[in-house]
């Protein structure tokens, strides 16, 4: 997508701070975290939302969360624990219409979501 930001940053015309990368997915640090651990994880292809999924990235969304595991346990706030979110839509609070996972984690989070 033209002016997506992160389709951007996938294609390296807006500069991020990587902690990995394949062929599928991309993660890299949110540039204005909110937690000591705070990275984003997004699909290569743009994809606009979790309303947006279809039967063919069930795969692709197995694997970014297999990606996800493997950030927490290098980034290390496995053991401790860390929160996985996804914002969907203008109620969800989704500023980016990339899909994207937030991993926030090195601080205890409060107990309530919202
Ligand atoms: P959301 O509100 O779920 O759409 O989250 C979008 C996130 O993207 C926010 O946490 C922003 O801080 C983050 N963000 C926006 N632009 C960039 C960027 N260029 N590099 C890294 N993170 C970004
Ligand atoms: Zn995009």
């Amino acid at each position: 997508m033209e002016d997506c930001i992160f389709c951007k940053i996938v294609k390296g015309e807006i500069p991020s701070s990587k902690v990995y990368e394949d062929e599928d997915i991309l993660a890299f640090k949110d540039i204005n975290p909110i937690t000591p651990v705070h990275i984003l994880v997004i699909p290569k292809k743009h994809i606009e939302s979790l309303n947006n999924i279809e039967p063919e990235d069930e795969k692709l969304l197995g694997k970014i969360f297999l990606t996800i595991k493997q950030i927490a346990k290098e980034q290390g706030i496995a053991e401790k624990g860390y929160r996985v979110v996804n914002n969907c839509g203008e109620d969800g609070g989704q500023e980016v219409k990339h899909l994207h996972f937030h991993i926030l984690g090195g601080k205890k989070l409060g107990t309530k979501i919202v």
